[in-house]
């Protein structure tokens, strides 16, 4: 049984369903397959994993060899969304275009360089530095002085995946219970108010919305990323902007933003900057921050030098760990996978291929990946976990004003770094 249908739960129950069509398995949603983060990203299907893989390498049992593996099965985990998108008829505008992420200052040129070269230590050639010319081959925004670039993403439409991925495994025999709130989860076990579920194995795929279960208050902290979108732009705009293989974009801010070329011709645009909500809590109305969505808007106006007109704006909670580690694993009849922080488009399915094998026993280089069995620490009580978090995603946005005022590389970004995934 598994609780949560968004990606994580449906491509547990999609991998566990092909491998062995016998099995019962059901789902239980609290809202409809997609309500969470699954139905509402940025669509960036990358090979981003939230700790560096120094940080990947210490990790008790761990290596360098084991931490170039999980890089090099994430990379893998954005082609097999693509491979199976294809081959389950799931259009979800999947296009594999890389990600560029943009050098607009000195400092900026700076860490981009140093980027590449870290890079190299871990995947030879994975990141490419690009001169403001090449740069220009792919996307013309203003004040490029240089940019990364990685072969390793594809867009996607986030809404269309999940609700895809659900109809696919309902078509496997697999049941989703939606409107089905779970309260508790115990090996072999879920309480609902409407009875209690058994199962050999119990798969917390919650996310972001963990807190809310009984004795999970402290595993993520649900951390608000908001996005906003263009109305369809005029051949004219991309004529000028580029964008033409549908590469996902950033630049080199501390403040994260991140952006599509979406198949019916958007801008889909998202960044941190909402505040995190005392004790975890959790509310549609927390989706909705006009300063943000005006600050996206902003920010997207200047980057390209445009002046769209902006028909949607929405958000949602991605689950942070307390050492951004993403981690998954089974104990004792109760499984879970999560803690993407903002890189689950494509760690959710090396998880359900992942929890497939533990599930059913198997031994396979997945599950001697060092994220399986990871255990992140709890986040403080509160208030310090509203304090700590706050302050850090304050610090963000003063970073950036700091790089601009002194024109230096921020130390507030550097002595943020360890508590970032760095
Ligand atoms: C605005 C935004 C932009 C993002 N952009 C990107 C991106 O571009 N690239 C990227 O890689 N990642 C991105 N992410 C993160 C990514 O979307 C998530 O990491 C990923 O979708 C997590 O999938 P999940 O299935 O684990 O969780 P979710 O999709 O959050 O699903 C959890 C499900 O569990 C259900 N649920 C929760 N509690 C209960 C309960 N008690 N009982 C029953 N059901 C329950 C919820 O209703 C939900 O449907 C973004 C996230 C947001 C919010």
């Amino acid at each position: 049984m598994i609780v949560g249908a968004g990606y994580t739960g449906l491509w547990t129950a999609y991998y566990l369903a092909k491998a062995d069509p016998s099995l019962r398995i059901v789902v239980l949603e609290s809202e409809t397959a997609g309500f969470g983060a699954s139905g509402r990203n940025g669509g960036w299907c990358s090979a981003l994993f939230p700790v560096s893989s120094r940080r990947l390498a210490a990790l008790p049992g761990s290596s360098r060899e084991a931490a170039i593996e999980l890089h090099r099965a994430m990379q893998a985990s954005v082609n097999e969304v693509g491979l199976v998108s294809a081959a389950e008829g799931i259009d979800c505008d999947y296009h594999k275009g890389g990600t560029v992420v943009l050098a607009r200052t000195r400092v900026q040129l700076a860490r981009a360089r140093a980027e590449v070269d870290a890079a190299a230590e871990w995947g030879p050639g994975d990141l490419q530095f690009l001169g403001p010319d090449e740069v220009a081959s792919k996307v013309r925004a203003t004040k490029v002085l240089g940019a990364t670039f990685t072969p390793h993403c594809a867009a996607i439409h986030p809404g269309k995946l999940v609700r895809g991925l659900a109809a696919v495994v309902e078509r496997l025999g697999v049941t989703i219970h939606e409107l089905t709130p779970v309260t508790r989860i115990l090996p072999g076990r879920a309480i609902t108010p409407y009875g209690v579920v058994r199962a050999e194995v119990a798969v917390r795929a919650t996310e972001g919305f963990t807190p809310g279960l009984d004795g999970q208050s402290r595993v993520v902290a649900p951390v608000y990323s908001l996005m906003v979108a263009t109305e369809p732009l005029g051949q004219a705009v991309w004529d000028r902007i580029g964008l033409a293989d549908r590469p996902t974009f950033s630049d080199q801010r501390h403040l994260i933003i991140y952006g599509q070329r979406t198949a019916d011709g958007r801008l889909a645009f998202g960044g941190r900057g909402a505040p995190y909500h005392f004790r975890s809590r959790i509310k549609p109305g927390f989706d909705d921050v006009p300063r943000v969505f005006k600050g996206l808007q902003k920010t997207l106006r200047e980057l390209f030098d445009i002046s769209p007109e902006f028909t949607h704006a929405w958000g949602g909670p991605l689950g942070v760990p307390r050492d951004w580690c993403a981690s998954v694993g089974l104990e004792r009849g109760v499984a879970w996978a999560g803690g993407y922080v903002g890189d689950g488009v494509s760690t959710t399915n090396l998880a359900g291929r992942t929890l497939r094998d533990l599930i059913l026993e198997r031994d396979t280089a997945l599950t001697r990946l060092p994220w399986v069995g990871h255990r992140s620490r709890a986040w403080e009580p509160e208030p310090l976990r509203w304090l700590g978090i706050n302050a850090g995603l304050r610090a963000m946005t003063l970073a950036d004003v700091e790089e601009r005022v002194t024109r230096r590389e921020s130390l507030i970004a550097r002595l943020m770094a360890p508590l970032l995934g760095g």
